[in-house]
């Protein structure tokens, strides 16, 4: 076997897991265990200890999480890459400092009250307990981060379950976490997981009785069967973002901002441009603005072909399943895989397709941008729909033409909406807004934070306190 750097360096990181399993008399395992139940078992224990403190004390774990994640955001964005074959370390460094940095913290735990003449009742946001949150192969350090901060804000402790493929980055996530709240005064095991995960430890988490709420961050089949558990239970599900592009849009941006969104980390996440949809009238225009950025490659029809039968497998009735094998690829690696060898840097592979061809109405999560020409707004608006497939999760529009916007706002109703921009900025980076890596359309969260991890209690005075 060749051994490389990066294989040297998954293997250094096995071994410091290992080390750290087999290690049993020491005292801390930084939340990782042998067993789902040990996992549940430490983080049931651990949530106890975090309802005796204060929420300032609580906020400063937080703190010294954020810095945990900015000071070891390169180091996990390598592992990730490496690991999971996915993605881009550039970009994956980006999710992990936007997650640091702009994830909300217990600043967005609201209390509401009321008082009158019959004294004073507060509606307050509660802790679930132990959360149970399964995650994703595509983003998996970052929703680690992410989701941790939120459940954590809101009092919570929590197990989760990775996707065996990014064991690695997310075990050591983890433990960087756990080290970092430790540091900070705050319990042990407060994130929990086991080592080695299989799909058997998240059906037995998601089953396990002091597992009191679910969060299920990947595709349709995991939602499911999430939200088929009986528990109280969040799902982020897939998307297909749609771009629309009007004749009314700044054309010259509109490609540059498009190209940037669809390239971010090689289009793994589920909110990047999937496929865009231009009017008629500035259709070649566009095709020449997309075709004057540097790193783009414009494929050929029989390239075209040859991709299709790489990357979608046909099943019956016009379905398809993806070939995981590229999925996140970069582009000038799938374009080797169909014989192209270009020697300059390519992040995006685009190509002029029909409406309703496969790379329009299936999530490839690839840089692989499939055009459609629409006759009109109101056909290009069909066609979007139509390939956002009822997710309701994230679409984008170019244009500046208010009553097409809102038009398409209306219609699509999807949990994000960017105007004018890349879809990126739809999770606050380049837009206002908090951050967050776990989206949940199917369940009507929308972004989820703290208060996302809640339950509502009522704490009722009958006559005192009242002051008017
Ligand atoms: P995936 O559905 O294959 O896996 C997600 C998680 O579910 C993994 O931890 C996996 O181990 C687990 N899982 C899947 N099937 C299971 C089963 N039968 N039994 C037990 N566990 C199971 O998804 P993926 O390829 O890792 O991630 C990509 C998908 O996630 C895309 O569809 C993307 O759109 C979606 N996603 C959504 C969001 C969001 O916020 N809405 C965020 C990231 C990714």
């Amino acid at each position: 076997m060749e051994l490389n750097n990066d294989k040297l360096s998954l293997i250094v990181q096995r071994v410091l897991l290992e080390m750290n399993e087999k290690n049993l008399n020491k005292k801390t395992r930084d939340g990782i265990f042998n067993t789902m139940n040990e996992a549940i078992e430490a983080a049931e224990q651990a949530y106890k200890d975090l309802s005796c403190m204060t929420v300032s004390e609580r906020e400063k774990l937080i703190s010294s999480m954020r810095k945990a994640i900015l000071d070891n955001a390169m180091e996990i964005a390598d592992i990730c890459v490496k690991e999971t074959k996915m993605g881009r370390k550039d970009h994956k460094y980006l999710k992990m400092k936007l997650a640091a940095e702009k994830t909300p913290g217990t600043e967005i735990l609201n209390t509401k009250a009321y008082t009158g003449d019959k004294g004073l009742t507060l509606i307050e946001m509660s802790p679930y307990g132990v959360i149970g949150s399964i995650i994703p192969s595509t983003n998996p350090a970052a929703t680690v981060a992410c989701n941790s901060i939120g459940m954590i804000a809101a009092g919570n402790s929590v197990v989760f379950s990775p996707h065996p493929k990014a064991m690695e980055c997310s075990l050591t996530t983890i433990k960087i976490l756990n080290k970092a709240i430790r540091e900070a005064g705050g319990p042990e095991n407060l994130i929990t997981s086991v080592y080695k995960p299989k799909l058997e430890d998240t059906m037995a988490m998601i089953n396990h009785p002091k597992v009191r709420m679910l969060v299920a961050t990947g595709g349709p089949e995991i939602v499911k069967i999430a939200l088929s558990s009986g528990k109280k239970a969040i799902g982020a599900g897939a998307g297909n973002p749609p771009v629309l592009v009007d004749d009314t849009a700044d054309i010259k941006k509109a490609a540059r901002d498009i190209i940037k969104g669809c390239s971010f980390d090689n289009n793994l996440p589920c909110i990047a441009e999937k496929e865009v949809i231009v009017v008629e009238k500035v259709f070649e225009f566009f095709l020449e603005e997309i075709r004057k950025i540097e790193e783009v490659y414009e494929l050929n029809e029989d390239e075209i072909n040859k991709l299709l039968n790489l990357v979608l497998v046909e099943k019956a009735n016009n379905k398809f399943t993806l070939n995981k094998e590229y999925v996140g690829k970069d582009a000038n690696v799938i374009l080797q895989s169909i014989g192209v060898n270009v020697l300059k840097h390519i992040e995006c592979l685009v190509c002029r397709v029909p409406k309703y061809h496969p790379f329009v109405t299936e999530e490839l999560m690839m840089p692989i941008l499939p055009i459609v020409r629409a006759q009109n707004f109101d056909e290009a608006l069909e066609i979007a729909l139509q390939a956002e497939g009822g997710n309701r999760h994230t679409a984008v529009m170019h244009s500046k033409n208010v009553d097409n916007l809102t038009k398409m706002a209306r219609t699509i109703n999807t949990t994000i909406f960017v105007k004018n921009a890349p879809s990126y900025a739809g999770i606050g980076f380049g837009g206002e807004g908090y951050t967050t890596f776990t989206i949940a359309g199917p369940t009507g969260e929308g972004l989820t934070n703290a208060s996302s991890f809640t339950r509502e209690v009522r704490c009722v005075m009958v006559d005192s306190f009242r002051i008017i």
